[in-house]
Parts: structure tokens; sequence; C-alpha cells
């Protein structure tokens, strides 16, 4: 494959101003540095402030700097995805606007893909300077949950700064706020070869954070949502039949529990409570509807996915 630079460094920003000038010179420096021929390009997530006039700035003297500017706030996610479409690097990095991820971490990564072959090197930020309450305990859970259900080994998961050979970015689609899980969606795509780098961490100098507490409960139903659709997404049957049928089972049972008692009873003239006298009766009622539920929902999502683009979207190695 042609690539037509080595580094792509995309970074999505949102009212981050005071930091761009100082941020631009600084991986400017980096990248003449170790001889790099780069891109940077800036994506304004809809900013209210003057991020966009500033980049608009940059560009002007900077040839190297690209930007992309939204017509309103579509988050994160969106941002990487526009810079992703956008790059031409062979290796494709992402950074955070706001001073907290240092550029000179770049080239160690770059290394690593180009050299060692890894898919992805994700940054650890070991030492964290975020707020001790807020941001690093719960993190330290949450990075937990994500390695158990995504079977990858990173303790940051969410890190902004990151490394991607061209071709894992050009064959994920990051969309809705799925930015947190990018690790996830690249093995899901057939790049296993991830791994992570401790970086340094800055405070942040300017401005605020765009991200409150709110992030882990959906961060965390997002990651179920991409475990299904990993696991399930093509075959949503095999999950909704599987539970459907075992619950139909189950209220099948009871049911004829209940009429064989009540028809033994009665066989043998004994006087026997009647079948809506006991909870078993509303269990298995429960148990036959919930399991028809789940079927249904099986067959709408298998039309579903029968109708989805996606449904015979492979990600070819090679062809000889
Ligand atoms: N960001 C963005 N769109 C948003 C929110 C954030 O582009 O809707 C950018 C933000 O400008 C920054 C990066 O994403 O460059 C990380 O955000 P932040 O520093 O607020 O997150 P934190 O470091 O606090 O987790
Ligand atoms: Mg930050």
């Amino acid at each position: 494959m042609e690539y037509s630079k080595d580094i792509t460094i995309i970074i999505p920003l949102f009212n981050e101003e005071e930091s761009l000038g100082e941020l631009h010179e600084w991986t400017r420096k980096t990248m003449i540095d170790n001889g790099f021929d780069y891109e940077m390009i800036f994506v304004d997530d809809g900013s209210t402030d003057g991020s966009w006039a500033k980049v608009q700035e940059l560009a002007a003297e900077d040839p190297d700097v690209k930007g992309i500017s939204f017509r309103r706030n579509y988050g994160k996610s969106a941002a990487l995805y526009e810079g992703f479409e956008a790059a031409v690097g062979r290796v494709v990095c992402t950074m955070d606007a706001d001073l907290q991820d240092s550029p000179e971490e770049l080239p160690e990564m770059y290394r690593m893909i180009t050299e060692e072959g890894y898919d992805v090197v994700s940054g650890w930020k070991q030492h964290r300077q975020d707020n001790k309450m807020t941001k690093n305990l719960p993190s330290k859970l949450y990075n937990a949950t994500a390695r158990m259900i995504t079977g990858i080994k990173l303790h940051d998961m969410n890190c902004g700064i990151k490394a991607y050979r061209h071709e894992v970015v050009k064959s994920i689609e990051v969309y809705g706020e799925m930015h947190r899980y990018i690790p996830y969606l690249a093995k899901n795509a057939g790049y296993d070869r991830i791994t992570e780098k401790p970086v340094h961490h800055q405070k942040r100098k300017f401005g605020t954070s765009k991200f409150g507490i709110e992030r882990f409960v959906n961060g965390f139903l997002d990651l179920i949502s991409l475990w299904f659709l990993s696991t399930f997404g093509k075959k949503p049957m095999h999950f909704f039949g599987f539970t459907g049928l075992l619950m139909f089972l189950v209220g099948f049972v009871m049911t004829v529990c209940i009429i064989a008692a009540k028809l033994v009873h009665q066989a043998n003239g004994v006087h026997f409570r009647a079948v809506t006298d006991q909870p078993l009766f509303y269990l298995a009622i429960l148990a036959v509807v919930l399991g028809v539920m789940l079927f249904l929902a099986g067959f709408i999502c298998e039309m579903i996915s029968r109708s989805s683009t996606e449904r015979n979207k492979y990600n070819v190695k090679e062809r000889i």
C-alpha cells in the first residue's frame, strides 16, 4: 500500500483555543526533530470559542496542518471518524488537544508499529494527573471490566493518545461514543496485535474536562452493546432463540407438572386446590410468554441483520 505521509496526527478538539498554539508548536518540533513526513489534522467538534479561528491561523502558516470543522458538537467519536477518513499516513495517531498528552510519545509508538509489527499501540497513563475520586478510581474499575469483556489486556483502554496501522483505521467505523473502545473495534476487525505503552500525562493547563461521571454508565452500556454485536451481531437468533427456547421449556415443564398433579389427584378422587391457586401457574405463564417474546425478538433481529449492508463484509487480508 502507498502512503503519502509517515504519520497522521489526529487531534479532536472542543473549546480548546488556549492550548492549540502550544500543542501545534510542540508536535511540529517533535516531528521535525525525528525526521518525519507528517500531517496534523485538527478536527473542531463544533467549538463555540475561538478554536476554529486558531486552527485556520495555524493552517495558513503551516502546510502540514489540516482542519475539519463541524457545524455543531457531535462528540469525540465523530471527530475521530472524520479524522480517520481523511488520514493518509502509514501510521495514524490520535491525541487529545488539551496538552495532557505528550507528542513526544509518538515516535516510539510509530516504531512499535512499523518495526515490531503491532496493529494498535495504546497509551497508558500510569501516573494519571486527574481528580482521584471522579476519574482515577472509577477508571480502574471500568478498565478491569473492559479487560474481562473484550479480552484485550490494556490498563487504559480509553487513553486519548494511540497509534494505529493505517489499515486499522480504514477498516473500523467509530460511531456513537465508541471512541472508548477503538482497540476492541480493531480486534473485531481482525487486528489483534494490540499493545500498550506507558505515557506521560500532564494536568489540564487550560479549560475544563468535557466528560463527567455519567461516562461510566454510558461507557458500560456501550461495552455491552459491542460485546453483543461482536458475538451475536451476525447470528442474533443464536442468542434470542437459545434463551427463548430455554424459557419456553421451563414454562412447558411447569405446565405439564401442574396439569399432571391436578389430573392424578382427580383420578384418585382427592380434592386438590385450583390450578390458579398456586404460584407455579403464574411462573409458568410468565416463562412461556417470555420465551415466545425472546423468539420473536430473534426473528426480527435476523430480518434486520439480513438486510444489513454489513452482512457480508469481511476483512480480507490477502488474495492470490
Ligand atoms: N472532545 C471533543 N468533543 C467532545 C468532547 C471532547 O472533540 O464532545 C475532545 C476534547 O477537546 C479533548 C479530547 O476530546 O481534546 C478529550 O477530552 P477531555 O480532555 O475533556 O477528556 P478527559 O481528558 O477529561 O478524559
Ligand atoms: Mg483531557
